[in-house]
């Protein structure tokens, strides 16, 4: 595979790069890739030794393994599962920690911003189903660090080891929490999406999980003007076939048990009976805490939980992100084709017009 194609867009490169001649920009296919200045470049060859695909960073082995809810039933309406990823940040806020997340801007950009209200943990809850530009907050994270305080980053595993990858050395201060994850589309093709829905210039917040739980669901200011079923959306229909992420993606090589960040959240898919509390929701999180520094953090962030300490197997076995990356659907390899030149919509239902000519033709 290239180092195109492997390319994460974690952005690394572009921020540690001395020159400031590594430009992230998104390709023909709306992926961020780093473009490079040959003519201000001094061939250090700085991005080469921090890229996380060309040197991966090191990995932790899950220690202990927790299903649990926050104690504010809200957050199982507003959260992903069960809202852990919203205590954590709540607990950072607290305590004076800056803390990083993500959540679209006004112009449908995903992107990484540091949580400074109790609004921002609402904005920042939630899974949000395209790749967020978090190589924007990575130089802040170091000056923070670098002053001896605390930081907190919560995204994809891709993500944390960009960022690891770009700090070089192992920051007492810093928390890594990675989401497990099952593949990132470019944010462009929700743009593209919205602006085949007409909704482009009135769209202000979107969301897939939490509150309208697999749904694409699009406000305007006040009120939704557009909500679809993600087996009805084809935007949310081609996310969960695999046929829309980045292509570094389908080769993921952090979706495995062993992880890049000292803490990471997902589902609790196939969980046993509880012994010690009683099931609060149907979205259990799944906390899996890997490194000595996690778990200190972690223990400060329970009070706010119910939980129930599980077995590391269970919490691995259910949880098919954790073996393995996703499955490439065929049609992904026709949507990539197709893409540049008739667009987001065009590409997806062309794509399923080649698959079945071809099936056709084989029968
Ligand atoms: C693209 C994607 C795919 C996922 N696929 C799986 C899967 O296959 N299996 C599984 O078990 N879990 C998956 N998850 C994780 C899961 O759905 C929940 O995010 C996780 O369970 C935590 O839920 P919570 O209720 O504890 O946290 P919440 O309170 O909902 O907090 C979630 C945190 O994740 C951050 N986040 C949301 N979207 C992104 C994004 N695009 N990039 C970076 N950070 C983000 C939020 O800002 C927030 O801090 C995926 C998440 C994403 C974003």
């Amino acid at each position: 595979m290239s180092i195109t194609q492997s390319c994460t867009g974690c952005g690394a490169c572009a921020v540690i790069c001395p020159q400031k001649c590594i430009q992230m920009k998104e390709n023909i296919l709306g992926e961020y890739t780093p473009h490079i200045n040959e003519a201000s470049c001094v061939r250090c060859g700085l991005c080469k030794k921090t890229c996380p695909q060309n040197n991966q960073p090191d990995l932790y082995t899950p220690q202990l393994c927790y299903a649990a809810w926050s104690e504010n039933s809200e957050d199982w309406i507003f959260s992903s599962s069960g809202g852990v990823g919203a205590c954590i940040l709540r607990f950072c806020l607290k305590n004076g920690i800056s803390a990083y997340s993500c959540d679209y801007d006004y112009k449908i950009n995903l992107r990484h911003f540091r949580i400074q209200s109790i609004e921002d943990v609402r904005r920042a809850q939630s899974s949000k189903y395209s790749q967020s530009n978090s190589f924007l907050v990575f130089e802040e994270i170091k000056k923070i660090l670098n002053a001896g305080e605390q930081a907190v980053f919560i995204g994809t595993p891709c993500q944390v080891a960009g960022l690891r990858k770009y700090l070089k050395k192992a920051y007492s201060g810093l928390i890594t929490v990675d989401l497990v994850c099952h593949g990132t589309p470019p944010t462009k093709y929700v743009r593209d999406h919205l602006s085949a829905l007409r909704l482009d210039k009135q769209a202000k917040k979107i969301r897939f999980r939490g509150e309208y739980d697999q749904c694409f669901t699009v406000w305007n200011d006040d009120s939704i003007v557009y909500k679809e079923a993600r087996t009805t959306d084809s935007f949310f229909k081609a996310f969960y076939a695999n046929e829309i992420s980045r292509e570094s993606c389908y080769s993921c090589q952090y979706a495995r048990a062993d992880r890049p960040g000292d803490i990471t959240i997902g589902d609790f898919w196939g969980l046993h009976d509880l012994k010690t509390i009683e099931r609060k929701s149907e979205r259990p999180s799944l906390v899996l805490l890997n490194t000595e520094k996690g778990k200190s953090f972690f223990e400060g962030v329970k009070p706010s939980l119910f939980y129930e300490e599980r077995n590391c197997q269970e919490g691995i076995a259910g949880n098919g992100r954790l073996k393995r990356p996703p499955g490439k659907n065929r049609l992904a390899k026709y949507f990539r084709a197709l893409y540049p030149v008739v667009g987001f919509e065009n590409a997806l239902s062309g794509s399923s017009l080649v698959v079945r000519v071809i099936n056709k033709v084989k029968k």
